[in-house]
């Protein structure tokens, strides 16, 4: 699975990289990213929750 994060949407409101830090982390332009070429076993459902929990839709899992 992969997670990308659509910067254009994106407001920086750090949820995603609060939830999985390992999979998620705010950059130097104030948007969220994917740390992860793919996520981790692990961290599947807490990447799809931050997907539903995100408040733009930023988060896209394919
Ligand atoms: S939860 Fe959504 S809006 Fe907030 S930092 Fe993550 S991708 Fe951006």
């Amino acid at each position: 699975m992969k997670a990308k994060v659509l910067d254009n949407l994106c407001i920086g409101c750090g949820a995603c990289a609060a939830l999985v830090p390992d999979e998620f982390e705010i950059n130097d332009d104030g948007v969220a990213c994917a740390i992860n070429d793919s996520v981790s076993e692990d961290n599947k459902e807490l990447v799809i929750d931050a997907k539903e929990n995100c408040p733009t839709g930023a988060i896209s899992v394919e």
